[in-house]
């Protein structure tokens, strides 16, 4: 999903916790569409670059071609429940981990529904469920 539809919905999110959690509105709003730099680190990680611009077009041309098996092979670290978990969990400590669980399980969710409509597949989100299932070609 682009970044900028995961803001917009991001920020109506925010705007319905705002009467409720003041200014830590302000961390869903951010929360909701920061993540997606995990993105950038996968393709650091597997090209050695930081090119913003190559890195979209690889990602948009994995959604634009419906290529299920190159998508399935991509861990991004911040779009798995297991650190939406430990986010939530944080609450405890920090309140502002609370709401960067809430923003990010949204994007989350978003990115689900999305792969779910381009690919026709349920993503599961989950880092356990990548790693005990993980393609070989690593
Ligand atoms: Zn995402």
């Amino acid at each position: 999903m682009k970044v900028v539809t995961h803001a917009i919905i991001s920020f109506i999110l925010a705007l319905v916790f705002y009467p409720i959690v003041g200014l830590y509105s302000t961390i869903i709003f951010f929360s909701g569409f920061i993540f997606d730099v995990d993105h950038l680190i996968w393709y650091y990680i597997h090209y050695k670059s930081l090119n913003i611009t190559k890195c979209w077009e690889y990602c948009n041309g994995i959604g634009s071609h419906r290529d299920t098996k190159r998508m399935v092979r991509m861990f991004f670290v911040f779009h798995n429940w297991e650190f939406i978990l430990v986010m939530l969990l944080g609450g405890f400590l920090w309140e502002g981990f609370l709401f960067i669980g809430i923003g990010a399980g949204l994007h989350l969710l978003l990115d689900i529904y999305d792969r779910y409509r381009i690919f026709g597949v349920v993503i599961p989100g989950s880092a356990i469920h990548y790693f005990l299932t993980k393609p070989k070609h690593f």
